[in-house]
């Protein structure tokens, strides 16, 4: 019954995401206008604003005018429930496990925007860390959290120093380094650092498809892979620790 309300309660926020994904890039705001369709712009009832089943019962299309509704609404409300679901399980029901999966709702907002526009809105970013910083159980994890986000951004602030200056051009940017420091606060120092080796190595075989197309196309989208480095480590983070201990031991 309690995972249950996980799914739910990670279905309608993927609906807000969804509107975060449209809205943000645009710089409109999320709350105002209400929820109205993208073509002819009448405004939806209630029933045609439930996360997934909505977009089934009316098909993928937009009741009033009949123009098609993309998938990537319920798309989003579904990883947004397993999301909310796995970080349910692995967590329990609580204010800690409720932060984290928020956190990596909006690492998945912050991908599908970095992979359609290009582009990462600090709002988005800087709301993704703050959430990673208090998922916490206690006040001293809250502290310790925000000792290992300054250390990635520090860390990752330094690295950028260095290697800018050996390809002589801006290396990383401040997106980059926002996301580090999530990645910290999420997963302490040693998993943090694993979770970065998994993103880049997810990257490589999308970096290696991607190698041969036109200099415009090759700016892959980095944030994707990390988050889910990140959430792969997080979910599995006893093995990874052991397998580490076993390494250094
Ligand atoms: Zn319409």
């Amino acid at each position: 019954m309690e995972l249950f309300i996980a799914v739910i309660l990670g279905a309608l926020i993927g609906s807000f995401l969804n509107v975060l994904i449209i809205r943000t890039p645009l710089d409109q705001s999320v709350s105002f206008p209400a929820s109205h369709c993208m073509s002819c712009n009448t405004p939806l009832r209630p029933w045609h604003n439930i996360p997934i089943f909505s977009w089934l019962f009316l098909r993928g299309k937009c009741a009033f005018c009949g123009t098609k509704i993309s998938a990537q609404y319920p798309i989003i409300e579904i990883l947004s429930s397993l999301i909310f679901l796995s970080s349910a399980i692995k967590l329990g029901i609580n204010f800690q496990a409720f932060g984290v999966a928020l956190t990596f709702d909006l690492l998945l907002a912050l991908s599908v925007i970095d992979y359609r526009y290009k582009m990462v809105p600090d709002s988005i970013n800087l709301s993704a860390l703050t959430v990673a910083i208090f998922s916490a159980s206690s006040l001293g994890q809250i502290g310790y959290n925000f000792s290992n986000a300054l250390l990635f951004a520090g860390g990752f602030t330094l690295l950028r120093f260095y290697l800018s200056y050996a390809i002589k051009k801006e290396a990383m940017g401040e997106a980059d380094i926002m996301i580090a420091a999530t990645m910290g606060a999420l997963l302490g120092i040693q998993l943090g650092l694993v979770s970065i080796f998994v993103g880049a190595v997810l990257a490589l075989p999308a970096l290696l498809l991607t190698q041969g197309e036109s200099e415009d196309s090759k700016q892959l989208p980095f944030i994707p892979f990390l988050a889910m480095g990140c959430w792969i480590v997080l979910m599995f983070d006893t093995y990874v620790s052991a397998y580490l201990a076993g390494l250094y031991g």
